[in-house]
C-alpha cells in the first residue's frame, strides 16, 4: 500500500514538472532572462531525478516510513515549481498586456480610439526615412465650434466619434486616419497616382453627405481638405503639416472640395504688402465707393434700411473684396482713416435718401481698432451734429471678437457711444464666443445672425435650433434680430415663422451702388403696396 502511495505521488510530481516546462519555456522567450534557462534545466533535472527515484522504489520490495516522507517531499517541491512557473506566467503576461495598453494609448487618441498625432508623426518619419512617396490630407471640420457650443461638448464628442468611425469605415485599409485633435484629422496614403487624392477626396465628402443621429439632433457636417505630397513639396515632416494647414485653410475660405498644397498659397503674405502700399493712395484721393445691401423689415414686407459696405474698385473695372483690404487696414492706423471716411459718406447719402423721401436706417461696420480708437466718440458725435441726424438711421455693427478684445474699454466706448444715442449690433452672431455674456455687460441693440447658420435652415435641425433659441433669446433681452444671408423665399418663410424681425441676402438684393439702391427701394415699396393691394 505504502508502495503505490509514494510511487503514485512521486510520479504525479514528475507530471507535474513535465506541465511546467511549456511555460517556463514561454516565459524564457519572452523575457529572455539567463534565470529561466537555469530553471528550465533545474526542472529537466527534477524531473530525470524524479523518474530515477521511481524506478528505485518500484524495484524495493517494501518501503519505510521515510521513504514515504521522500516523496510526499518532492511531490510538495513539484507543486511548489508547478505553481511558481504558473504564477509567474500569468503576471508576465498581465505586465504585457498593461505595456502594450500604454504603448496603444500612447499613439492613440483616447477619444476616437484612432491613431493620434505622435502615431501621424511616427509614420510620416518612416515614410520620408524609407524615401516613400505619401500623399498627407489634413481635414477639418466645417464650423465643428459652433456644434459644440450650441449643443455642448457632449453631443460634440459624440459627433467626433461617428464621425471618426464613418471615415474609417469609408476608407481603404491601406490608407490610414489619424485624430490631430479638436476637429482635425489626418489621411496618409502612399499611391502616387494623380487621380488617387480626388478618389480619397469622393470618399471622404460622401462619407460625410449622410445626417448622424445624436442623442436627439440630426447632425449634418462637412469638411475642408488640405493636401500636400511628399516630396515633391516638403522634405519635412513641419514642412508638411504646415504646408497641409494651409491648403486645408484656402479649401475653407473659398468652400472648395479640397486645395492642393502650391507655393502661391504662401504668397498671400507678398498680396498684403502690396495692398498695404496702394490703401493709403486709395484713403487720400478717395478712390473708394460704398454700396448698400436692403434690410427688410419682415412685419411690413417693406425696406427698414441697409447695410454701408466698402467697395475698392480697380483700374481693370474689378473690385478688391473688403475681407482682403480690410484685415490689412486694421494691422496699421488705416482703418480708422477709412470708418471716418464711411461715416461721412453715409451721413452724406442717409441725407440724400432723406431728400428723396427715403427714411431708411444704414448700417456701418466698426472694426476692433475703431473701438480702441480714443477720438471714435468725438468723431461719431461730430457727424451726429454736422448732419443733425437723428439717432434711429445710424446702427453700428461689431463683431463678437471685436467687442471680447478688450471688453473693459470697449464697454466704455460702447456706453459712450450708445448714451449719444446710436444703437450697436452684434454682427456675425454665433461665429464668436460668450456670446451671452456680451449680450449681458454691452449696450446691443441688435443681434445678425452669421450666415452660416442661415444657410441650411431648411434642411439642417441643427441649425434650425441655433437660429431659434437665438431669436428667442434676442427677444427676452429686449434685441431685435437680424438674419444675414438670406437666398431663397423656404429660408425667408421659415425665419418670418420663427418671428425674425429683418432679414438680409441675396435673395432680396446683392449690395448696389447708391443710386441702383435708391431705385431698387422705390420700386420695391411700389411693388409690395401693390401686393398689399392685391
Ligand atoms: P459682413 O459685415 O458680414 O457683411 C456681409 C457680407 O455678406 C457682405 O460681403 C455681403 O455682400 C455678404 N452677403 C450678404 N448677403 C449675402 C448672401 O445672401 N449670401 C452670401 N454668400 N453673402 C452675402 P462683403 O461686402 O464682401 O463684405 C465682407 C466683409 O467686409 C463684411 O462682412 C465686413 O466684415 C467687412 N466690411 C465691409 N465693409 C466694411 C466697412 O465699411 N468697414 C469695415 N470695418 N468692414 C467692412
Ligand atoms: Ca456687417
Ligand atoms: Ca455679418
Amino acid at each position: 500500500m505504502l508502495h503505490v502511495f509514494a510511487l503514485s505521488i512521486i510520479l504525479l510530481g514528475t507530471i507535474l514538472l513535465l506541465f511546467s516546462l511549456g511555460p517556463v519555456n514561454h516565459i524564457y522567450k519572452t523575457d529572455n532572462n539567463a534565470g529561466w534557462r537555469v530553471l528550465r534545466a533545474l526542472v529537466l533535472f527534477f524531473i530525470a531525478g524524479y523518474l530515477g527515484v521511481s524506478y528505485y522504489f518500484f524495484l524495493q520490495s517494501s518501503l519505510n516510513a521515510a521513504d514515504v516522507m521522500v516523496s510526499t517531499i518532492m511531490f510538495a517541491g513539484a507543486c511548489f515549481v508547478a505553481l511558481v512557473v504558473r504564477f509567474s506566467l500569468s503576471s508576465l503576461n498581465k505586465l504585457e498586456q498593461s505595456a502594450a495598453a500604454e504603448r496603444s494609448n500612447a499613439l492613440h487618441d483616447s477619444l476616437t480610439g484612432l491613431p493620434n498625432r505622435k502615431f501621424l508623426m511616427d509614420c510620416l518619419q518612416e515614410h520620408i526615412d524609407a524615401r516613400r512617396y505619401f500623399n498627407l490630407l489634413i481635414l477639418d471640420l466645417n464650423r465643428f465650434k459652433q456644434i459644440n457650443d450650441a449643443l455642448g461638448h457632449y453631443v460634440g464628442d459624440l459627433l467626433l466619434i461617428r464621425v471618426g468611425q464613418k471615415l474609417k469605415q469609408a476608407l481603404p485599409s491601406d490608407i490610414q486616419l489619424f485624430r490631430l485633435g479638436g476637429d482635425e484629422f489626418a489621411i496618409v496614403s502612399t499611391k502616387d497616382e494623380s487621380a488617387h487624392t480626388r478618389h480619397i477626396v469622393d470618399i471622404i465628402h460622401h462619407s460625410l453627405e449622410t445626417t448622424f443621429e445624436i442623442e436627439d439632433y440630426e447632425l449634418s457636417v462637412s469638411a475642408s481638405i488640405g493636401v500636400t505630397h511628399f516630396p515633391e513639396n516638403g522634405q519635412s515632416i513641419g514642412v508638411l503639416l504646415q504646408q497641409g494647414d494651409l491648403a486645408m485653410y484656402a479649401s475653407k475660405k473659398h468652400s472648395n472640395l479640397y486645395t492642393e498644397y502650391d507655393e502661391s498659397l504662401e504668397s498671400g503674405a507678398a498680396e498684403k504688402v502690396h495692398i498695404a502700399a496702394q490703401l493709403k493712395e486709395a484713403i487720400s484721393l478717395e478712390k473708394f465707393e460704398l454700396w448698400y445691401q436692403p434690410i427688410i423689415d419682415l412685419s411690413t414686407n417693406s425696406i427698414h434700411g441697409a447695410e454701408a459696405l466698402l467697395r475698392w474698385p480697380q483700374a481693370d473695372g474689378s473690385y478688391i473684396a473688403p475681407d482682403k483690404f480690410i484685415k490689412v487696414a486694421e494691422q496699421s492706423a488705416l482703418i480708422n482713416r477709412i470708418t471716418e471716411w464711411v461715416m461721412q459718406r453715409v451721413s452724406e447719402d442717409i441725407e440724400s435718401f432723406s431728400g428723396s423721401g427715403l427714411e431708411l436706417c444704414i448700417h456701418i461696420n466698426l472694426s476692433v481698432k475703431d473701438l480702441q480708437d480714443p477720438m471714435i466718440v468725438s468723431k461719431v458725435r461730430k457727424v451726429l451734429t454736422k448732419h443733425a441726424m437723428k439717432d434711429h438711421k445710424l446702427m453700428l455693427e461689431v463683431t463678437e471678437s471685436a467687442m471680447m478684445t478688450d471688453i473693459a474699454q470697449v464697454k466704455n466706448t460702447m456706453q459712450q457711444i450708445s448714451e449719444a444715442g446710436l444703437v450697436f449690433s452684434i454682427d456675425d452672431f454665433g461665429t464668436g464666443y460668450s456670446s451671452l455674456a456680451l449680450l449681458r455687460d454691452l449696450p446691443v441693440g441688435q443681434i445678425k445672425i452669421d450666415r452660416s447658420f442661415i444657410r441650411n435652415i431648411a434642411n439642417s435641425n441643427a441649425d434650425l435650433a441655433i437660429v431659434k433659441s437665438t431669436i428667442y433669446l434676442a427677444q427676452n433681452l429686449g434685441c431685435n434680430i437680424v438674419a444675414e444671408g438670406v437666398e431663397d423665399a423656404e429660408t425667408a418663410n421659415l425665419l418670418t415663422d420663427l418671428g425674425c424681425d429683418f432679414v438680409q441676402g441675396y435673395y432680396y438684393s446683392k449690395p448696389q451702388r447708391r443710386d441702383d439702391f435708391v431705385y431698387f427701394v422705390q420700386q420695391y415699396d411700389q411693388q409690395s403696396a401693390v401686393l398689399l393691394v392685391k
